[in-house]
């Protein structure tokens, strides 16, 4: 296997780069400024001093600089990204033309609705799209990220039990639940209930039954959840939750795997978020922006976001301040509407292609599954959604971390798949390969991993030692968040 797939990991032309402080000289510049006849005066009082200390460079030491830590960057277009729970999949390039459009561009967002009648009709449409894709009835794009989709989610289900005079203050969640969802419930001033899940990996009707009263606002649920499995019970635990008046939020980040495939409605879901930086085309790692539009069932909609487009008469389009139940602005302007420009073009491309999308997602995770799960840990070995989820078990009799697979990886060629999480799996390694993955680099990475799971065997000391070819070794990464030194003062 390992002879007929190459891993791609080299060394060659990695360059070192210094800092800028450590490279420059006294003196250097990147300009030549001819000398000025204008005599020299003394700045104002409070602007003297010697200012920031700059290092002095040459344009050529910049440019190559910048350049030679680009070449350290990794990211979809670089190669395979199987970060699990992100959905690091390649976007297509047509789709950030559009969303650099002049038009889209440069519109300003006060510009009177005659003027953006275009700019109205893609908020309009891409809800309705959104809506559709999950079986809802209405959407908000407002929401600037999916933890601002929740947060957006939880003030609806908190306005509609405001409103017909209920008084509920916690909210269910499983124990794998992202960390924003007890944030973004917290918020929202819930507190929060944790639902454990059961052995096999799924929520259990019996365990949500027995926590549900009628204190609880409702049930906040990732489907596929955190593990990568499909919540198999969850009509069931929906319909209980509803009988006792309560709502259910559902955490969309997982949306690759069932695009068009599953009827949120019919699940029995009430407000569900979207990742459009993860499912809908905006590339993500970079810090941002990405997009959390809500889509909201019929008991929902009336407390959405407002101001809304709406579709007059005339087959124009215009503003709806008139929203009396509506919970108001969850952003300035419309949200992040060039992320969402993206959204639209990819959904208008993609078309029913969509569920295509999700399945070879799925396919692809089970696939690597399978190849894998005889040299590594597979704590939940039924059929799999989008991603898998193993653990280091079968290495850490050998002393070998999952960290350390994680850092082989890299030596490989490989951008390692998520580690440590989710929680409840003692030392997970999260692999989602996402849909735009050929065959040929699914088998790469394939061999990849089990070319370490046997040097984890017979080379251990390899692993140990990783990553040997990147131009910085282990990182003290606890260190780098809590004490970050951003100038050349390494002291
Ligand atoms: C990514 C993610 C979120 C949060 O989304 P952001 O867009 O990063 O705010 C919430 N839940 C799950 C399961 C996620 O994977």
């Amino acid at each position: 296997m390992s002879s007929e797939y190459k891993v791609p990991g080299q060394s060659g032309l990695v360059l070192a780069e210094e800092l800028l402080w450590e490279k420059g000289r006294k003196g250097r510049s990147g300009a030549s400024i001819p000398a000025s006849k204008v005599p020299s005066a003394k700045l104002p009082a409070g602007l003297e001093g010697p200012g920031p200390d700059w290092p002095d460079l040459a344009e050529h030491q910049v440019a190559r600089h910048y350049t030679r830590l680009s070449t350290w960057n990794f990211g979809v277009d670089t190669g395979t990204y199987p970060l699990g729970s992100c959905t690091m999949k390649y976007n297509p390039k047509i789709n950030e033309e559009l969303a650099g459009l002049p038009g889209f561009a440069k519109a300003h967002p006060l510009l009177p609705s005659e003027a953006v009648q275009g700019e109205l009709q893609i908020i309009h449409e891409l809800e309705r799209f959104l809506a559709e894709i999950v079986g809802l009835e209405a959407a908000s794009l407002q929401p600037g990220a999916g933890a601002h989709g929740e947060l957006c989610g939880m003030l609806l289900i908190a306005a509609h039990h405001r409103h017909n005079k209920q008084k509920r203050t916690k909210v269910l969640m499983p124990d794998t639940a992202h960390g924003t969802n007890p944030a973004s419930a917290a918020m929202c001033g819930f507190s929060e209930i944790k639902v454990p899940l059961g052995p096999k990996g799924y929520l259990e009707y019996a365990t949500v039954e027995k926590l549900m009263n009628d204190e609880v606002a409702g049930l906040m649920v990732t489907n596929p959840n955190t593990l990568g499995l499909f919540e198999t019970e969850l009509v069931k635990i929906n319909e209980m939750i509803h009988r006792r008046g309560g709502l259910v939020y559902g955490d969309g980040a997982n949306l690759n795997a069932v695009m068009g495939r599953a009827d949120l409605g019919k699940l029995g879901i009430d407000v569900v978020h979207y990742n459009t930086h993860k499912t809908l085309s905006t590339p993500h790692g970079g810090g941002g922006p990405g997009a959390g539009p809500v889509a909201v069932g019929k008991t929902l909609t009336p407390y959405l976001p407002g101001p809304r487009v709406v579709r007059k008469e005339d087959g124009g389009y215009e503003w709806n301040e008139d929203l009396p139940l509506s919970i108001g602005r969850m952003h300035a302007f419309h949200g992040q509407f060039r992320v969402l420009v993206r959204a639209y073009a990819y959904v208008l491309t993609m078309g029913a292609m969509l569920k295509d999308a999700s399945e070879l997602a799925v396919l692809n995770a089970n696939y690597v599954k399978e190849k894998l799960k005889d040299l590594y840990d597979l704590p939940f070995p039924q059929h799999c959604m989008h991603e898998c989820v193993f653990t280091n078990a079968l290495q850490e009799p050998g002393k070998i971390s999952t960290l350390d697979i994680a850092k082989r990886l890299i030596d490989l060629g490989f951008h390692p798949p998520t580690i440590y999480f989710p929680l409840v799996v003692h030392s997970a390694i999260m692999i989602e390969p996402t849909e735009t993955e050929s065959k040929e680099e699914l088998d790469a990475f394939i061999a990849g991993m089990r070319q370490v799971a046997l040097e984890a065997r017979n080379t251990p000391d390899l692993l140990r030692e990783a990553p040997t070819r990147t131009v910085r070794r282990r990182l003290d990464d606890v260190a780098a968040a809590r004490r970050p030194v951003l100038t050349g003062d390494m002291k």
